[in-house]
């Protein structure tokens, strides 16, 4: 694994000139896109790692992932299924058009309307803890105590989300989430979750635990259920990857998360988990060279699940 671990990251860089890092959240657009690192847990529990591993960048929506195994804990079921949906989408990540075909009701956790939808749903038991109450959780699965918010993405993140708040008022207007709901307060906490500064390594550790069936082969402990992993396993792979899902699961056959922050997370059910980073974009607004990289280490080790 090693080996082709570390030619998948020669094979990646290749690509580096071809993405397009985000630009619609003005901090994002500094990010260097030439700084390219993967990590990666064996089902063993062997652990590899090649290029700017401990470089920090802004986790995005892969903690729409946390933020969902947080509500399958503390939010009743019943609950979860009315306000968000179980569905694949053909659209992209943050879709007004989505969420207006669905009747104001997001089609998954993992695009945005979705993860806004699920933060309300913290929000209403956590309060103004529910930001922190996030970011414990990320430390705790990633085992990282490092892990902080970084307040210029947040706030530029806050200054520039006008289509964040058109899906989350159009929720509202529809009547899937109450319009008691203090809206800035829930996109603050659902804003400062995405601007959590993680590394490569840090994924692929959460990553390992969502493998492991919720359980963190490294410190020996259970971090969340079974039946949490599956269903978490089950919507990255459904709709991880936006509207790139159906070529993904084809060409790398993984349960996966992206970010616009250029960090992509996978979780095999057969215990494996790789992380990349790379800030360069597709035009899905997942990891260009992530992609390409994850690409050769699927073929190489036929690591599809499919
Ligand atoms: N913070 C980003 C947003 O809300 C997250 C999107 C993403 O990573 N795909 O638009």
């Amino acid at each position: 694994m090693k080996e082709i671990l570390e030619r998948a990251y020669e094979e990646g860089l290749k690509y580096t000139d071809q993405g397009q890092v985000a630009t619609y959240i003005p901090q994002l657009a500094k990010e260097d896109g030439s700084k390219v690192a993967i990590a990666a847990y064996d089902v063993d529990g062997s652990y590899f790692e090649k290029g700017e591993v401990d470089k920090r960048f802004s986790i995005q929506s892969v903690s729409k992932v946390i933020t969902y195994i947080l509500c399958l804990e503390e939010i009743p079921a019943g609950k979860i299924q009315k306000a968000i949906g179980v569905k694949p989408t053909a659209l992209p990540f943050n879709s007004v058009l989505d969420l207006e075909l669905g009747d104001g009701k997001p089609r998954n956790p993992l695009v945005n309307a979705g993860a806004i939808a699920a933060t309300a749903l913290l929000y209403e038991k956590f309060g103004e803890d529910t930001f922190d109450v996030v970011l414990n959780k990320i430390r705790d699965l990633a085992d990282d105590e490092d892990i902080v918010l970084d307040k210029s993405i947040y706030e530029s993140e806050r200054s520039s989300a006008f289509t964040n708040f058109a899906l989350f008022n159009l929720m509202v207007s529809r009547g899937n989430l109450s319009a008691d709901i203090p809206i800035q307060k829930v996109a603050d906490a659902y804003f400062k979750a995405c601007s959590v500064l993680v590394n490569v390594k840090d994924l692929a550790r959460i990553g390992y635990v969502i493998a492991n069936d919720g359980f963190d082969k490294i410190s020996n402990e259970e971090k969340f259920s079974k039946d949490i992993a599956r269903r978490v396993r089950t919507v990255m792979a459904m709709a991880g990857m936006y509207d790139y899902c159906g070529e993904f699961a084809q060409l790398i056959g993984l349960p996966a998360k992206s970010g616009v922050g250029g960090g992509i997370m996978t979780a095999s059910k057969t215990g494996l988990a790789i992380a990349t980073y790379c800030p360069g974009l597709d035009s899905y607004g997942n990891s260009l060279v992530g992609i390409k990289m994850l690409e050769y280490m699927a073929k190489e080790m036929d690591l599809s699940i499919y």
